[in-house]
């Protein structure tokens, strides 16, 4: 399984680029434009819609009342009860195989402890990734890109801003790079792969934090074998990834876990 984590994503963003490798894992599976970002509003989830406590809640499963993080320097974080989940595939399944490749430096503090982890930049990361497709067996592959919100952060985050909408072609590009590694593989015949693109935040003009919708409304897709094809007009929170992926792996979620929101596009049985 592959999780793309494409930094400052927002929906209408997306919709404005042309990126036909996204669209065929969102043709083969459950999209949704309507997910959010920055936990629910008015209640002690709410957060804000930074980096930090975004991935803590993409990669935790749980929002800011939990994993306590609320700044990009994870201060505060509760690892020990709401950990990376790979940390839950590792309890469940010794035997997994996780990879992590991260643009973003501080997104280690999340101690992902998978068989793999790397930094680059988004072109290197793609690279380690599509060889670790290509090559090994992982059970979860994933990659962080950051050159949107850079774009976002240095022009604006905006449909209508050629830069920002451009950095979205170009990750694009490199999923397509990821997606052919998969499809490359020798026993892909006989495997089921599926790909999910989630993000931490918007933006507006050119900063995020807030909670306005440009910096809450965030794309969610999951597509691959067996996944069934729906598009879902109100989404739900990215806390949702971790459960998401288990979910496709057959790995039953611990109610323990304290994971917010069902799994996504992932049929019960
Ligand atoms: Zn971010």
């Amino acid at each position: 399984m592959l999780v793309v984590g494409i930094d400052g994503l927002r929906s209408d963003g997306l919709e404005a680029a042309d990126t036909p490798n996204i669209d065929v894992v969102a043709a083969n599976g459950a999209t949704t434009m309507y997910a959010f970002a920055g936990g629910v509003q008015g209640t002690e989830t709410e957060q804000p819609t930074l980096s930090g406590p975004g991935w803590a809640s993409a990669l935790t499963g749980v929002w800011t009342d939990k994993h306590s993080v609320t700044d990009n320097e994870f201060s505060g974080l509760d690892i020990e009860k709401y950990p990376h989940f790979f940390q839950r595939i590792r309890e469940v399944d010794p035997e997994a195989r996780l990879s992590s490749f991260v643009h973003w430096i501080p997104l280690r503090t999340l101690a992902a402890d998978g068989d793999v982890d790397e930094v680059g930049d988004d072109r290197r990361v793609t690279d380690l990734a599509a060889t670790e497709l290509a090559t090994q067996d992982p059970t979860v592959v994933f990659v962080h890109l950051d050159d949107v919100d850079a774009a976002g952060h240095s022009s604006e985050y905006s449909p209508t801003e050629p830069t920002y909408v451009a950095a979205i072609e170009t990750v694009d590009g490199l999923i397509g790079e990821l997606s052919a590694a998969i499809d490359g593989r020798p026993t892909r015949g006989e495997e089921c792969w599926a790909t999910v693109v989630v993000t931490d935040h918007g933006g507006i003009g050119n900063l995020h934090g807030g909670q306005t919708p440009e910096e809450r409304r965030v794309p969610l897709i999951i597509g691959g074998d067996g996944v069934r094809t729906s598009v879902v007009d109100k989404g739900p929170g990215i806390t949702v990834v971790p459960s998401t992926v288990t979910a496709y792996l057959g790995i039953e979620i611990d109610p323990e876990w304290g994971w917010e929101g069902e799994p996504f596009g992932i049929p019960p049985e």
